[in-house]
């Protein structure tokens, strides 16, 4: 690959950035400074900006906890996106959120460039479960816990795979409940709409989940941080 677009992809600068820095000579490859942007680079090469290594990277991933208020998109008009919680060395070229999280919905998101393992963290029959907490009006009980369990078909006849619902506190005098509930898939405002199918509904919803991936007690609201594949796996 050429030194411009490598630099480029590690976030080092625009290409006209790069440009200027290898017209400034600061760039090396193995040591030796590098002439012209065109110059070809392997992975594997020693390239350094000023005397610092830039080590190529091509796949990055980060576990947000997502705020309220903030659309799981990569680029909106008039909305703030998940993407612009990002500091904007970490905005690589192509990160995107795996699978979407409503604008007032809470919790883990994961972002990657790498769209083999977004497929297939997203993939129906790989049946990858997520967990959430969630605020619900209304007094969840063991009957909403069967109906769940049972496979639910929503109003607009959207067959549900069987859900694990756990409660977690009842209050008859408030009406609400505190529930914890596991899906195996990610349908449209799968949650929202299977309480309201039992004539609920969700006030507050966190991703706690996916997969083996845990949202990490200590990440704050708004705070991301970058994993590896390996964690991942
Ligand atoms: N279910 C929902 O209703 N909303 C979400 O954001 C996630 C699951």
């Amino acid at each position: 690959m050429r030194i411009d677009k490598y630099l480029a992809n590690m976030n080092v600068g625009s290409r006209k950035e790069v440009h200027n820095l290898i017209k400034k000579k600061i760039v090396t490859v193995n040591g030796e400074v590098v002439k012209t942007p065109k110059e070809q680079v392997k992975e594997e090469d020693q390239v350094a900006v000023d005397g610092e290594k830039v080590a190529y990277q091509q796949y990055h991933y980060f576990l947000l906890n997502k705020p309220k208020g903030v659309i799981s998109a990569t680029e909106d008009k008039s909305q703030k996106t998940v993407l612009s919680l990002l500091k904007p060395k970490d905005r690589y070229k192509d990160i995107a959120p795996v699978g979407r999280l409503d604008k007032d919905t809470t919790g883990l998101l994961l972002l990657t460039n790498d769209g083999a393992l977004a497929h297939e963290l997203l993939a129906p029959n790989k049946h990858v479960t997520k967990k959430y907490r969630a605020r619900i009006a209304g007094v969840a009980d063991e009957e909403t816990v069967k109906v769940f369990a049972s496979g639910m078909t929503l109003g607009d006849g959207t067959k549900l795979k069987p859900a694990e619902l756990k409660i977690l506190m009842q209050d008859k005098e408030s009406d609400q409940s505190e529930i914890e509930i596991e899906i195996q898939e990610g349908k449209y405002h799968q949650i929202k709409r299977m309480f309201g199918a039992v004539g609920m509904k969700v006030i507050e919803l966190d991703r706690i989940s996916m997969g083996k991936l845990v949202l990490p007690a200590t990440l704050k609201r708004g705070q991301y941080q970058e994993i590896t594949l390996k964690e991942i796996k």
